[in-house]
């Protein structure tokens, strides 16, 4: 296939005045493109699938927005609702309807969730659900796993310390020891150093937080039992158990991870927490669950919590609409668009003898660039961030790049999943296909 070599020098420029006043010159440390090298690419529009950069550059969208854009970019219900709310003003302070709506909408899908109180951040949606759990059982431990992303509270950017199940580590220069020290993190998919660390410090332990299905060092979807596993410890030592769906809700399925694993043999999670999709692209995320738990909350108990922005009228509007337009065949389509991408890449990564494991949560799906000789290669099952951290970096950066010279951008780390959006037609996914074999070689 001819390369088209694009220019991308507006995008060059603009990188360049942008780390004189953005560290980094970037709102996202990810979005710099430190993992695989090069020239992050300035967006100037987007509409379905399609991203155009300032050069004038359009590609396949394989990162939506890391997961919000389920319907494609600037769907027009979506488009119609934000512009409808937006001429009836941006932001009250005072309750209003449209957060009603969205709330009631959530509470109707996932069962166990009985109320919610929205915030407008993911991190704010788990760093709350944590002081929640805390509030509710008068305990500080919190338990997470090496390989959980939860946005970046202090007690979940912590890294396992040196025995099982020992206190954790800051993961970031600025997080207190103290803050870190309340954390205990712990390897994924392992039942037993679950359990040890309970028998252990169970009495201590206000809440596991667990994203409901790891999306974050790639997609590593809970073992067989793993999640009953989960809710059996916490209930036996009074701890409780919080499923993270910022990444899986309303996209594995309209109930999240919940609605394709759901419900646990005993029990459901006590809490949950949500955002990205909810949002539709703006900013709002939520948390909730058992309203015995959720009426610890201000004004109602003693949990302080609040926001200025939080249920904003248009982000309301936008995340209403866009949950209302995830229909049957909105999952469907998801459905089938991951397949044919992942088992395309998944052919042409054989073809060129690249060692590979795919998998899936719901249309969520990883490809990972397992070394050769390490647990994933042998197994063909990466269960935990240690076997997802043993990749040929250097191949998926070579993966990446050719993917992005022929028109398909992939999210800039091998430690992610791709998402697809209901708009991705025949004629983008042919794009995609196109541009595999390149990629593959590339890798190889
Ligand atoms: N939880 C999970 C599972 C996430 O994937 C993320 C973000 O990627 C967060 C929480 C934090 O969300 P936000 O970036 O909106 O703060």
């Amino acid at each position: 296939m001819t390369r088209s070599h694009p220019t991308i020098d507006r995008s060059a420029d603009l990188m360049e005045r942008a780390a004189q006043v953005t560290p980094g010159g970037v709102n996202s440390p990810v979005r710099a493109f430190r993992a695989v090298g090069g020239t992050p690419r300035f967006i100037r529009e987007a509409k379905g699938p399609w991203l155009t950069d300032v050069d004038g550059n359009r590609y396949v969208d394989l990162i939506a927005s890391w997961g919000p854009m389920i319907l494609g970019h600037a769907h027009p219900d979506v488009m119609a609702a934000v512009q409808d709310a937006a001429t009836r003003g941006f932001s009250f302070g005072t309750p209003s309807e449209n957060e009603v709506a969205l709330a009631a909408e959530i509470v109707s899908r996932v069962d166990p969730v009985e109320q919610v109180r929205l915030v407008s951040s993911g991190t704010e949606a788990t760093m709350s659900a944590v002081r929640l759990a805390r509030g509710f059982t008068g305990r500080s431990t919190v338990v997470k796993f090496a390989g959980c992303y939860h946005g970046h509270v202090d007690a979940l950017l912590a890294h396992a310390g040196s025995g099982v199940a020992t206190f954790a580590l800051p993961d970031s220069a600025g997080v207190p020891a103290s803050a870190a020290g309340e954390t205990i993190v712990l390897p994924y998919n392992d039942v037993d150093a679950l359990e040890a660390a309970f028998a252990e410090h169970g009495d201590e332990i206000a809440c596991l937080i667990t994203e409901a299905s790891p999306g974050n060092m790639g997609v590593v979807p809970p073992a067989p039992g793993f999640t009953e596993a989960m809710r059996r410890v916490t209930a036996e030592h009074g701890a409780l158990l919080v499923s993270d769906e910022v990444m899986t809700g309303f996209r594995c399925s309209r109930s999240g991870w919940y609605g394709l694993e759901g419900p646990y043999d005993g029990g459901a999670p006590d809490l949950f927490t949500f955002g990205k999709v909810m949002g539709g692209g703006f900013p709002a995320a939520a948390f909730g669950g058992r309203a015995d738990i959720m009426g610890h909350l201000a004004p109602l108990g003693p949990v302080y919590q609040a926001g200025t922005l939080s249920g904003n009228p248009i982000a309301t509007a936008a995340g209403l609409a866009t949950l209302q337009g995830c229909t049957s065949e909105v999952y469907t389509r998801l459905e089938e668009v991951s397949r044919t991408i992942a088992e395309a890449a998944s052919s042409a990564l054989d073809v060129q003898g690249v060692p590979h494991v795919v998998q899936w949560a719901g249309s969520m799906f990883s490809i990972f660039f397992v070394s050769e000789g390490s647990r994933g290669a042998e197994t063909g099952v990466v269960r935990n961030y240690d076997d997802a951290r043993a990749q040929d970096l250097p191949a998926f950066a070579a993966f990446f790049h050719s993917m992005l010279e022929s028109g398909v951008h992939l999210p800039p780390s091998a430690f992610e999943s791709w998402f697809v959006g209901a708009s991705h037609d025949d004629a983008a996914v042919e794009v995609v296909l196109d541009a595999l074999p390149d990629a593959a070689r590339a890798a190889s």
